[in-house]
Parts: C-alpha cells; structure tokens; sequence
C-alpha cells in the first residue's frame, strides 16, 4: 500500500499523473511487480516514480526508470507542458534529474526507485533484464512512443503487465501516438485490463 506520506509526496510534486491514475498506477504495478522488476520509461520529477517505487517495494523488488532528463518536444520552451522552473540556468537545458532526486528522496523510495539516466532506444539496445512491469510514458511523438513499445516490450515477461500513459481514443482530447501504441499491443496479444482517464493497462498472454 502507498503509506500517507508518499501519497502526499506524489501529489504534491511537479508532474503529469493525476491523483486517480497514479493510484490506478500503482495498482497495475502491484500485479505486474508479482512477475518481475518494474520498467518506466519517462521519470520526469518522480511523481509517477513514487507511485510505482511503492509498487516495486510492496513486491520486494525495484523500479528502473529511464529518462535522459532533457525534456521531451512538448516539455521544451514555447511547447505546452513547459515548466521554466526545470531549465538550468547556466545551460539555458531542462534538466528535471534534481526534483527528480528530491522526490524520491521525499518519499523515502531511494531504495526501491533506480534512476537510468539516458536516451530510451540507446539504454535499450544494451538492456538485457526481463521485466514483469513496463510503463510507457516517455516521448509522445507517434514515431518515439511506437520505437518505445518495440524496444521495451520485448523485455517483459509473460503475463506482464504494460500500462501506457495519454492515450486518447477522440483526438480532439490528445495526441493520438499512446492510443496507436495500445491499439498495437492489441493487435499483439496484450489483454486489456482497464482504462483510468488516459491510462490504460494490458497483460502480455503467458
Ligand atoms: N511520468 C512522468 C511524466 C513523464 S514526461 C510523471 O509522472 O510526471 C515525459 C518524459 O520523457 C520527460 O521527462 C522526457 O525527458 C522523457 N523522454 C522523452 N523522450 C525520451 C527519450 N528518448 N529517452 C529518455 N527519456 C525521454
Ligand atoms: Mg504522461
């Protein structure tokens, strides 16, 4: 169970999860944490990291999570989801690694919650670790959601679980890349398991 304090924490920091799909979050974490390690794609400041790191805790094992902490197209200046507070201000670059630290610290996650800091393709074209628990949540782009669910999905287990994030079935609500991605692992064999606003979760067949 998610104790008071780290819900608190995770509501509290700078993020994209809403309170109901963070809890939803963590309970497809809790199933897939039963099969093997947990796997993030797009830390950001940690909010959905606390999330999941009780997840992995409550299963006794870890969250890895991957992120380069530059910012994906829609987090970077003049875009929607830009956050001044995240740029460095010697480099003039995003960089979310510190708040990210800070939360998990917060939380007291630290020993649950391990940071692969670096480009998502490039970490998996050397990832070797099978997984029970994928989240994708990184670059929404259609061209790096989709590379995303190919590099990564190999890597879960079978009858693991793979939760996506923003997916939008009327693209009058979002950006459509998620939605194809879930739509993909359909097509693939992924089970759904529910719908939380743009949370989905599917179970790879055993
Ligand atoms: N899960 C977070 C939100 C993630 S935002 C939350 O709960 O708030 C998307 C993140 O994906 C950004 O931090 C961005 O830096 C990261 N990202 C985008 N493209 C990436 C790539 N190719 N490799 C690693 N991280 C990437
Ligand atoms: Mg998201």
């Amino acid at each position: 169970m998610l104790t008071d304090s780290e819900l608190a924490v995770a509501k509290r920091v700078k993020g994209f999860m809403p309170d109901d799909e963070g809890l939803a979050l963590h309970e497809a974490g809790l199933l897939g944490g039963l099969v093997g390690p947990l796997l993030e794609i797009g830390s950001y400041c940690g909010k959905s990291g606390v999330y999941l790191g009780a997840a992995a805790r409550d299963c006794s094992t870890v969250l890895f999570t991957i992120d380069h902490h530059r910012g994906s197209e829609e987090n970077q200046a003049g875009w929607e989801h830009h956050d001044t507070d995240v740029v460095d201000p010697l480099t003039g670059r995003m960089d979310t690694l510190p708040y990210f630290r800070r939360t998990i610290e917060s939380a007291g996650l630290e020993a649950s919650v391990i940071a692969v800091i670096g480009d998502s393709p490039t970490v998996g074209a050397a990832w070797q670790t099978p997984v029970g628990f994928l989240f994708i949540d990184g670059g929404h782009a259609e061209e790096v959601a989709m590379a995303d669910y190919e590099i990564w999905a190999k890597h879960l287990l079978p009858g693991g679980v793979l939760a996506i994030h923003d997916c939008f079935e009327d693209p009058a609500d979002g950006g459509q890349a998620p939605f194809l991605v879930w739509q993909r692992a359909v097509k693939d064999g992924y089970v759904p398991l529910g719908t939380t606003g743009s949370l989905r979760t599917l179970r790879k067949p055993s």
